[in-house]
């Protein structure tokens, strides 16, 4: 079993209890964790980002923040991370990352709305697949 493991869950505990007793404190943006080798994110501490050919940033596959990527001298990657308010573990970022799927959904749907709506009559019409509930058998 690894012990550091169950420490980390300890301390996890621990500031979420302290978190959920104390919530007068601000604590958006707050990391109480370790800083462990090979993170990238200041926002949520996770290293796993989306890189895409064509751009000069990654993106944080957790919240959304962009970090700026550059080589040091040894050929090594290294990123800046200015601030963001788009971030989607802060309150703005949240209401930034729910208009962004809105406006995302239409642009994909809204072309397509008379014929999703004729497929759903169609769908709702197969009765013959449909099995009740025994509590709907009445
Ligand atoms: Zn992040």
């Amino acid at each position: 079993m690894r012990k550091d493991y169950i420490l980390k869950v300890r301390y996890l505990a621990q500031n979420l209890g302290h978190a959920v007793l104390n919530p007068q404190k601000d604590w958006e943006n707050k990391w109480l964790g370790d800083l462990e080798d090979g993170e990238a994110c200041p926002g949520c501490h996770t290293s796993l980002m989306i890189a895409k050919p064509g751009r000069n940033y990654v993106e944080c596959a957790v919240c959304g923040r962009k970090g700026y990527l550059s080589l040091d001298k040894d050929g090594n990657i290294k990123y800046a991370w200015p601030e963001d308010n788009r971030n989607r573990l802060t309150m703005m970022g949240k209401f930034d990352h729910v208009r962004e799927i809105e406006r995302h959904t239409a642009e994909r749907y809204e072309p397509h709305k008379e014929e999703i709506q004729d497929e759903m009559k169609r769908y709702r019409q197969m009765e013959q697949f449909t099995v009740k509930a025994p509590s709907k058998q009445k």
